[in-house]
Formats: structure tokens, sequence, C-alpha cells
């Protein structure tokens, strides 16, 4: 069982995600469990005061440091132990990846805090020991978003969580390339056909089409993700030798 811990000033937008879809039928089979904890619960303010403004002046409000070590020290009394990862979305953290995805399917329990307003005051994430993940090299205006982005594709990594364990081998990045592209019925539509090498019954010849398309695909669209592929790959590409011919006898 997978253990998912969200801090959150929005405990509903975790909660009305992941009970849709693949992460609801996950978490009924009891693969995996995603508990919000609401910071705002564990504020001592007499307001309900979660935010103040930041010392030395500028925009926006700072999320205060008191609730934020309070609910993670609640979080770590239920559980028992200081979760194996603990996340701070945070645009200036490590970007979250495929193998990123991968390290993070292998963990039992998984810590995610979301920051709102300006942010956090950086205390709470000394104190926390926060790793710091990004989604990529945008600001949102929470955590909510990039934790649950991270949540839904670490679960589908999870044994079990997809009808097919292989299904996601197949996928774009798993193997450094994208994905090839995909044909279901009808045959025909509206004059565009399928490609008849999926419809051959040769699978050694639909390996092959798929691995072509994916290899031009990437080529064309992440030539980024093309060169490294290439770079691991010398043997596919390094020129192929011409055949000896053998001399006939005269
Ligand atoms: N002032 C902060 C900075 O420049 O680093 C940005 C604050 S942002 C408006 C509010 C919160 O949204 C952040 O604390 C973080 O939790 C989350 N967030 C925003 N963009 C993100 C991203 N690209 N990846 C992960 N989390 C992000």
């Amino acid at each position: 069982m997978k253990n998912y811990y969200v801090m959150t000033l929005f405990p509903e937008m975790i909660e009305n995600v992941v009970r849709e879809s693949i992460s609801g039928r996950a978490i009924k089979a009891g693969l995996m469990n995603v508990e919000a904890f609401n910071i705002r619960d564990y504020t001592k303010d007499a307001h309900n005061h979660v935010d103040d403004y930041p010392y030395g002046g500028g925009a926006g409000m700072l999320m205060q440091v008191q609730p934020i070590v309070d609910c993670y020290q609640h979080i770590v009394d239920q559980i028992g132990h200081r979760p194996a990862r603990v996340l701070f979305m945070s645009p200036q953290g490590r970007t979250f990846d495929q193998r990123m995805a991968e390290e993070l399917a292998a963990e039992e329990d998984i810590l995610f805090l979301c920051g709102h307003y300006e942010g956090i005051d950086e205390r709470a994430l000394e104190i926390l020991d926060v790793e710091h993940v990004s989604i990529g090299d945008y600001i949102l205006t929470g955590g909510e978003l990039p934790a649950l982005s991270m949540i839904d594709s670490i679960s589908r990594l999870v044994h079990g969580v997809l009808n097919k364990d292989a299904s996601h081998e197949i996928e774009s990045f798993s193997d450094g390339l994208l994905e090839y592209p995909q044909y279901t019925r009808p045959e025909v539509y509206e004059d565009r056909r399928v490609p008849a090498i999926l419809l051959s019954g040769d699978h050694k010849k639909v390996d092959e089409w798929r691995h072509q398309m994916s290899l031009d695909r990437t080529k064309e669209r992440r030539p980024d993700l093309y060169e490294a592929y290439v770079a691991s790959h010398a043997k596919e590409f390094a020129p192929k030798k011409p055949k000896r011919r053998r001399k006939r006898a005269e």
C-alpha cells in the first residue's frame, strides 16, 4: 500500500481529484491511500490566520511556520515515523520527470507540502528538511496542482493500479523516446486509413514500424531527447558494414 500525505490549505482540491478515475479505483482497491491535511486546522491564531506579511517588505503574504510544523508533526505522530520523502512543491526545485516518478513509485510513503500566496516562511522548510520539487519553469498560484500531477503519474507506476502492468512500459519517455502513433476502430474514418502494417498481423514488422515512428517523432518533436537516445544507443546507429560478396566460382 502506497501512502500519500498532502499538506495544503485546500484539501478539497486534492480529495475531489484523487477520488476520480484510475486513482479513485486504486484507492478503493486498497492499493494506495491519499490523505489531505488542512494546514489551517493547526493554526493557534485566534482568527484562524495562516499567513502574514513578509519581514523586510515586499508584495504578497507568506504562510507562517507554526501551523505547518504542527501539521507535519501530527502526520509523523499518526504514522509513527517521518515519511520516506518530504517534498515541497516549489518552482525552485528539481524538475519532476518520468525518472523521478519511477524513483518515487518505489517509496512507501510520500508527503507533499503545498505552498500558497507568495510562499512559505523559510524556517518551516528548514525544520521539515524538505526536498524542493518543481513541475516546470512557470509559476502557479499553489502547490496543489503540482502535487496532484505528481501523485497521478507516480501512482500509475504502482503495481496493480493500471489494468495491465506492462501498459506504462511502452509509453513516451519510458525508453527515452516518445510513443508511436496509435489507432483504434474504425479502420477508415473520412478517407483516413489506419496504416496497413498494423492490420498485417506481422508482429515483428509492427514492432519495427512502431520503433521507427517513435524515432521520427522524437527527432521532430523533442530533438533533445533524440540526441540523448542516439548517444546512448551507439550500436543501433552505427553505420552498417557493407555485406561482403562471395566470389563466384569460375
Ligand atoms: N514566490 C515563490 C517563488 O518565486 O519561488 C512562488 C510562490 S507561488 C505563487 C505559490 C506556491 O505555488 C509555491 O509556494 C509552490 O508551492 C507552488 N508552485 C508554484 N509554481 C510551481 C511549480 N512550477 N512547481 C511546483 N510548485 C509550484
